[in-house]
This record gives structure tokens, C-alpha cells and sequence, in this order.
């Protein structure tokens, strides 16, 4: 085909009349905090939707940078399956859940009112699945010999399999109406005890063994996520310079990049522990284990669809329950 048609197929199936709002146009919740334009229209089609993700909206950028690497990662995914190599499979799969999730959630948030609600709860269920997915690879390919028979280590993985859903409720509840300071710090409490907690074995490995493997990749992958962390939580820098960043360079395109980048290297590292081999055992323990974390990702999966549910049901009520009242 050539290089016009596609250019002709992609330029009908754009809407012409996707036009993008003010921060004074739309209603406060769904403004941010120095982005003065480029918001889309809520309700929207999935069309429009569509539409605005190929022109400068406040979302493309936030949409792109997931979405292409949510593919890469669900194609090495798909490649993997079947090949003994369940752990990593499981931490390939979490990571592609993670970055799709969030894109889509970017992306297409405006086809409902609720659609924002929803957006935020998938993001921070699938930032917790990817973080069980990491202890999996973590606990597989990274911890030192010996650890696995300790007392932190029998439990490292359960552990993060309860703390993923933990943290998500923790951080679902966070969006109720109530003190804004409050529910920041406990969004980010509740991921930083996850990370820290899924990041144990760079720590066991500084302190305890002392081995130095892939620690570049380790030590990468934990500065730039801390780097990202205190970019998003400052809001900079378009809080700085308000209006300057509205299509792209705002905390959120700085958050997308750094954490890509991170989980890259996170991957390239427990990628070359993997070809190392399985640490706690033979390859029957490995299929002992896979079928253990990939029965608990699917039960992750389901208790996080449950959290998101009730979530949404309950803050609707909320919503119906104040208009009611205003109402009156
Ligand atoms: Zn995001």
C-alpha cells in the first residue's frame, strides 16, 4: 500500500471537529494544576477520543508514551509463553498490563462523566500489578543463593501478592473527597511500601551478600523511578510556568518517560539474571513456582476488579447522593 493511502485511511477515520477546551471550560475536577489548555471535551465519542490522540491534546503525549511500550512489552509477552520461563512471563505480562491499562485509561477517560474515576483506579491497580509482577521476576532470577530458604524470603512474594491490592485500595480511597494533603501522602505511602518492598533484592544484595550484579540496571531503574516520583508529586514543572507545558514537558510526559526508562532498566537486567537461570532451584521447583505466582496474578487481577467496582459504585452514590441534596 502506498505511503498516501495510509495517510488518506488514517486522515478519514481522524474527526475534523475534535476541539480542545480551556481550563476555564471545563469543571475543576478534571483540571491540573498549571495545564491551561488543550483539554477534550467529557463526554466524548471513542472516536473523538480516538481523534485527539493524533493531534496536540494534554493526554497524546501521556497516551504514546505507554501505549508503544505496552506493545513491545506484550509482544516479548507472547514470545515467552510456553518456554519454562513463567516468572518472567508473569513480570512481562505485568508490565504490558501496566503501560496498555494506563494508555487506554489516558486516552479514552473522557467517553463517560465517571470515566476520570475510572481512569485513576485502573492506573493505580495496574501500577500494583506491575509491581507483584516484579517481585515475581525479582524473587526468581535476583536474589542472591540462600536467601529463598530465610524467613524474608518464604515470604517475599506473598507478600507483595497482599500488598498489591492493599495499596491499590489504599490508594482508590485516596480520590474521596477530604483532605487533599492527606490523600497525597497516602498515595504515595502506600506505593512507596511496595517499591521498597519489591525492591528487596538490590537491598539484600547491597547489604547482605554483597553481590554486585546487574546492580547498574538495579541502581537505574530505582533513581530514575525516584526521580519520577518527586517530578509527578511537585507537579513540575508547569506549576513553574503555568501554560508552558500543556501539550508536552508537564510532570505527568516527565513521570511517563522516567518510569518507561526505569522499567527498561529493570527489564534489560532481569532479563540477563533470567538466562543466568532460576536461583532457588531445579526446573521443578521453577514449575512449582510459576504455577504459584501465575495463579496469584490472576487472583491479584480479580481482587483489584473488585476494589475498582466498588469504588465506582460507591463514589456514583456519593455523586447522586450530593446532587440530591443540592437539590434541595
Ligand atoms: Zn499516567
Amino acid at each position: 500500500m502506498m505511503m498516501c493511502d495510509v495517510f488518506s485511511i488514517a486522515s478519514r477515520l481522524v474527526p475534523r471537529d475534535t476541539t480542545f477546551l480551556q481550563a476555564s471550560e471545563v469543571p475543576e475536577e478534571f483540571r491540573e494544576p498549571g495545564i491551561l489548555s488543550g483539554y477534550r471535551a467529557c463526554p466524548a465519542t471513542v472516536r473523538s477520543c480516538a481523534g485527539s490522540l493524533v493531534r496536540a491534546s494534554n493526554e497524546t503525549v501521556n497516551f504514546w508514551t505507554h501505549f508503544i511500550p505496552g506493545v513491545f512489552f506484550l509482544l516479548q509477552a507472547l514470545a515467552h509463553m510456553g518456554c519454562s520461563e513463567g516468572p518472567y512471563v508473569v513480570y512481562l505480562f505485568s508490565v504490558a498490563v501496566f503501560m496498555l491499562t494506563s494508555s487506554l485509561a489516558h486516552g479514552f477517560w473522557p467517553v463517560s462523566t465517571r470515566g476520570l474515576d475510572l481512569s485513576f483506579f485502573l492506573d493505580y491497580a495496574a501500577m500494583n500489578i506491575y509491581a507483584f509482577g516484579s517481585a515475581c521476576g525479582n524473587y526468581a532470577y535476583y536474589f542472591a543463593p540462600g536467601f529463598h530458604d530465610t524467613t524474608l524470603g518464604r515470604h517475599y512474594v506473598g507478600i507483595a501478592g497482599m500488598l498489591s491490592p492493599i495499596c491499590t485500595l489504599i490508594a482508590c480511597l485516596s480520590r474521596y473527597p477530604g483532605c487533599w494533603k492527606m490523600q497525597k501522602i497516602s498515595r504515595l505511602a502506600g506505593f512507596a511500601v511496595l517499591y521498597t518492598w519489591t525492591n528487596l533484592p538490590l537491598i539484600y544484595n547491597l547489604t547482605v551478600t554483597q553481590r554486585f550484579d546487574d546492580l547498574a540496571n538495579e541502581l537505574s531503574h530505582v533513581v530514575l523511578l525516584t526521580i519520577a516520583a518527586g517530578v509527578y508529586g511537585s507537579h513540575w514543572p508547569e506549576r513553574w510556568f503555568p501554560g508552558s507545558f500543556d501539550i508536552i514537558g508537564s510532570s505527568h510526559n516527565l513521570l511517563h518517560v522516567f518510569g518507561t526508562t526505569a522499567v527498561y532498566y529493570q527489564f534489560c537486567g532481569l532479563r540477563k539474571a533470567k538466562n543466568r537461570g532460576f536461583v532457588p532451584g531445579n526446573s521443578a521447583d521453577l514449575q512449582i513456582f510459576s504455577a504459584q505466582v501465575t495463579s496469584m496474578m490472576a487472583s491479584v487481577l480479580m481482587t483489584d476488579m473488585v476494589i475498582i467496582v466498588t469504588c465506582l459504585l460507591s463514589k456514583a452514590r456519593n455523586f447522586r447522593t450530593k446532587f440530591k441534596h443540592e437539590d434541595f
